[in-house]
């Protein structure tokens, strides 16, 4: 018996989301099945949404920072039962056996991996013709293997998010080997530059935040961030030149990063994680002269993002949320447009009509 679920859907780029209603999956012998209560609100959902990036299928469901709780567990799954609380971040599967998923870097799946919302849904009915729907929906099917546990101590609402922002900012962070005494810059204190700014500190890191405006100033330092600046002010870009190690940059739309390549020390690297699809020019002599790279970065492996979720719980750390219902995703995504967001909006799915 397929499960019910109620969502909620958007239908075209120019329109609303609007109610859904479709199936789940039952869980087959490798599937949980998870009733969601929390979804977050990436602003990679606002894109797809409005088709910024081309491709959209419609209607779809979109979500990615889900929590929730298993209902159900097929035959084969002894690592969660029934009542176990849990999350689902942006891939819902993956093809296991290239070299990126080999390393359990399933997001760099070479054939491509499942996104959770928007991708071709092997396992959908009619086959061929139907794509994954995501978390802005009361329940969910998932492989075990794309399940994640969220430790007891993180509250599911705060939690949820770590599954999109925590990851992606979680990622690039370990990867450029940030610890103590690094010098972190975060472009962008939205969803993804408050986890930034929270994981960045707890590893000891000396953080600081540039933003378009002082509006959340006193926000940055009460995360962690020990300096606060803002990135038209030429002054304060002049003063900062040469002082950081990685610049983590979550600007959600088109900007000049030509400027921001001066604020890398030697050997430092900006890492773009922003899914931005205009050109960005940069120059190569403040690259060639100080050895600087700009890299890009997306989410994050399985292993990581438990990883991620251990180390937020250990060092007492979620996101900083704002909990809506349903309904009111459209208004979310106007606030979000203006980055008029402290620090992400989170879906209460108990709150659905
Ligand atoms: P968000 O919460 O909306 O935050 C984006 C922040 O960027 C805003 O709060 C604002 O910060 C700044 N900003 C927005 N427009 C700007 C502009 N025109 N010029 C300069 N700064 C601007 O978004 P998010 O959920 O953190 O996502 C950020 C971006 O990362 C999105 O493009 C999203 O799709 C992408 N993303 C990528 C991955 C990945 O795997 N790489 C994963 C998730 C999300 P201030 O108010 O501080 O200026
Ligand atoms: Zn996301
Ligand atoms: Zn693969």
């Amino acid at each position: 018996m397929p499960i019910a679920a109620r969502a909620f859907a958007a239908v075209a780029a120019d329109k609303p989301l609007e109610p859904y209603r479709f199936d789940r999956r039952d869980p087959g012998a490798d599937d949980v099945a998870i009733e969601i209560k929390y979804c977050g609100v990436c602003h990679s959902d606002l894109h797809i949404a409005r088709n910024d990036l081309g491709g959209t299928r419609y209607p779809v469901v979109p979500g990615h920072e889900i929590a929730g709780v298993v209902t159900a567990v097929g035959g084969n799954v002894s690592r969660f039962k029934v009542g176990d609380r849990v999350g689902v971040g942006c891939m819902v599967d993956s093809c296991r056996t290239c070299p990126a998923c080999q390393e359990g870097e399933e997001q760099y799946c070479v054939p491509g991996m499942t996104q959770t919302y928007g991708s071709a849904d092997p396992l959908g009915e009619p086959v061929g013709q139907s794509i994954t729907q995501g978390g802005y929906s009361d329940r969910i099917t998932v492989n075990q293997d794309f399940v994640l546990r969220i430790p007891d101590s993180l509250p599911l609402d705060a939690a949820a998010p770590l599954l999109c922002a925590g990851i992606t900012t979680w990622s690039p962070l370990r990867h450029w080997n940030v610890g103590e005494g690094s010098k972190v810059a975060v472009v962008g204190l939205g969803g993804l530059g408050h986890m930034a700014v929270k994981l960045a500190h707890a590893m000891g890191a000396e953080v600081t935040v540039l933003s378009t405006s002082d509006r959340k100033k006193a926000d940055a330092e009460r995360m962690g961030a020990k300096h606060f600046l803002i990135n038209s002010d030429k002054a304060a870009m002049k003063a900062a030149a040469e002082k950081f190690d990685l610049i983590i940059n979550t600007v959600s739309a088109t900007h000049e990063i030509a400027g921001h390549l001066n604020l890398l020390a030697r050997d430092g690297t900006m890492v773009m994680l922003g899914l931005t699809t205009e050109p960005m020019p940069v120059f190569a002599m403040p690259l060639l002269w100080r050895r600087r790279s700009v890299a890009g970065s997306l989410i994050g492996g399985i292993r990581e993002t438990q990883e991620m979720l251990n180390f937020c719980a250990e060092h007492g750390i979620a996101c900083d949320i704002e909990t809506i219902a349903p309904d009111q995703i459209n208004e979310a995504y106007a606030r979000m447009e203006k980055s008029d967001v402290r620090y992400r909006f989170v879906i209460d799915m108990a709150r659905m009509n």
